[in-house]
């Protein structure tokens, strides 16, 4: 596939600052819960996530941890010392008037992320992955704001790439990556729809052929991978426009308007002095030893990249499916489990089948009946007994899928429901069916000397009539071969 870029004349230049919220039971510098998704306004809180003054932050190890193991997992290395900052800056949904965070010696630097760009490796180079703090919340109303400072203090890890990226749909592939490594690692759930995963976006263009980088603006507010993906093209474009005009581009943030498909103009660009940045006085540094790394780096789970591989390498799956399974990474747990329960001689029929029932049929259920794979009712020993069925050809392909429907509805086992229906193994017997076939053939005149002067789409009609006559018990396969056989080779 090639790709087309948005503009011949100018080259887009992207950058990625991502903010992901970890998972860790307890906020960055106190001792309140991170739980507070359905909790009324107010309720998790202290003095020190509510930036009283004479309190003093402790660092969360969790939060430290998890942050070494997402560096980690993107190629990073960890310094021996780091430390935390002071960054000012006067904003209502920051109470003490500062965030903690970390300026010139983050907690891990230069790594990369694998993106694969139609077929084709790409490294995208990370700057760095440090640790802050979260806002508190403000809500507006009409005419005046509320705040809640649940959120403040949440442990947040910011990750900056370096501008390595050339396209909207580059700074797209990256953002699914990166949800991809955060959600493996157990560190992020990942949900930019509910603000826990959040990207800024640092986006220029220059006349092809240029080295020197353009004005960059920033672009906030895209609460989906596709937002980011069309706010880029969006901004992309108007900067072209304004150079093409002779005009000149503006160091600015700008808001993305998802329903208008438009960026807006929120503020003139702050500089780093403007956040006079300072030490944090009341943390000590973080002094990580190379053991400590190297005790994390072991204890990092597989990674989507790896799973991807051995999806294709020992179960022989195509290249979708592997994807399919790998980007949402419960499908794929689930199908592990499948495989798990199996006892089966050939693991890479077992894996083929699995793989096609669960990702259609299995899904299909699924959205029909809007559960999430992690809670479907269908046990993996089930699907894995559905299976096992289908090989000893105890059922059918269409009975099977009625067996599903039923097992799915009810949690009971396939075979359960085979033998509570009374369902007889399938007619694969040739006589018997070579019996039945003549005597549709014999009834269905009209239809057969149709088929004979080439109206061959009745055929499906012809083998319809089987299966009507042998309930659903024929092999459709069988049936097929024998009626085309018969039909073909001897003329009444
Ligand atoms: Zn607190």
């Amino acid at each position: 596939m090639t790709y087309t870029p948005i503009d011949t004349d100018f080259e887009v230049v992207i950058g990625l600052e991502v903010h992901s919220q970890l998972l860790t039971k307890s906020k960055m510098f106190c001792s309140c819960s991170t739980g507070y998704a359905n909790a009324a306004p107010n309720t998790h809180v202290c003095p020190v996530c509510m930036g009283m003054p004479g309190v003093l932050p402790v660092i969360n190890q969790e939060a430290v941890t998890y942050t070494i193991m997402t560096a980690l997992a993107l190629n990073c290395s960890i310094p021996a010392y780091s430390k935390f900052d002071r960054k000012s800056y006067p904003y209502p949904d920051l109470m003490k008037g500062y965030q903690i965070s970390q300026y010139d010696i983050p907690l891990s630097q230069n790594g990369y992320l694998t993106i694969d760009l139609h077929g084709q490796e790409k490294h995208i180079g990370i700057t760095r992955v440090h640790l802050e703090e979260d806002t508190a919340r403000l809500l507006h109303h009409d005419g005046y704001s509320l705040i809640d400072v649940n959120r403040a203090g949440t442990p947040l890890m910011e990750i900056v790439s370096e501008p390595d990226m050339r396209s909207p749909e580059e700074a797209r592939l990256y953002m699914q990556k990166l949800r991809e490594v955060l959600v493996y690692l157990g560190v992020a759930s990942g949900k930019m729809e509910e603000g826990s995963l959040r990207c800024d976006a640092n986006v220029s263009v220059r006349p092809r052929g240029e080295q020197k980088l353009g004005v960059k603006t920033e672009i906030k507010n895209m609460n989906s991978f596709r937002s980011v993906e069309r706010a880029l093209e969006y901004e992309a474009r108007r900067q072209m426009a304004v150079i093409r005009e002779g005009g000149k581009i503006r160091q600015e943030t700008r808001g993305w308007v998802e329903n208008k498909g438009i960026t807006v103009l929120q503020r003139v660009k702050e500089y780093a002095d403007d956040y006079r940045y300072f030490p944090e006085p009341d943390l000590p540094p973080l002094l990580i030893s190379s053991e400590q790394v190297e005790e994390i780096r072991a204890s990092l789970p597989e990674l989507p990249d790896a799973r991807r591989t051995r999806y294709q390498s020992d179960y022989g799956l195509s290249v979708q499916d592997a994807n399919v399974m790998t980007e949402e990474k419960a499908l794929g747990d689930y199908f592990e489990r499948v495989m798990a329960v199996s006892q089966v001689k050939d693991r890479k029929a077992r894996a083929k089948s699995a793989s096609n029932w669960l990702l259609s049929e299995l899904v299909r259920l699924l959205i029909a009946n809007s559960v999430a794979i992690e809670n479907c009712p269908l046990s993996p020993s089930a699907l894995a007994n559905l299976l096992d069925l289908l090989d000893k050809e105890r059922i059918t392909g269409k009975q099977a899928k009625d067996v599903l429907d039923e097992a799915f509805a009810s949690g009971e086992l396939p075979e359960e429901i085979v033998k509570k229906k009374g369902i007889k193994p399938p007619i694969s017997d040739q006589g018997v069916l070579e019996g039945i076939i003549d005597g549709i053939i014999a009834n269905n005149p009209k239809a057969v000397s149709d088929y004979r002067n080439g109206k061959t789409n009745i055929f499906q009609f012809l083998v319809g009539q089987v299966m009507k006559q042998t309930r659903g018990q024929a092999k459709p396969d069988i049936v097929q071969g024998l009626l085309r056989k018969k039909l073909d080779e001897s003329p009444a």
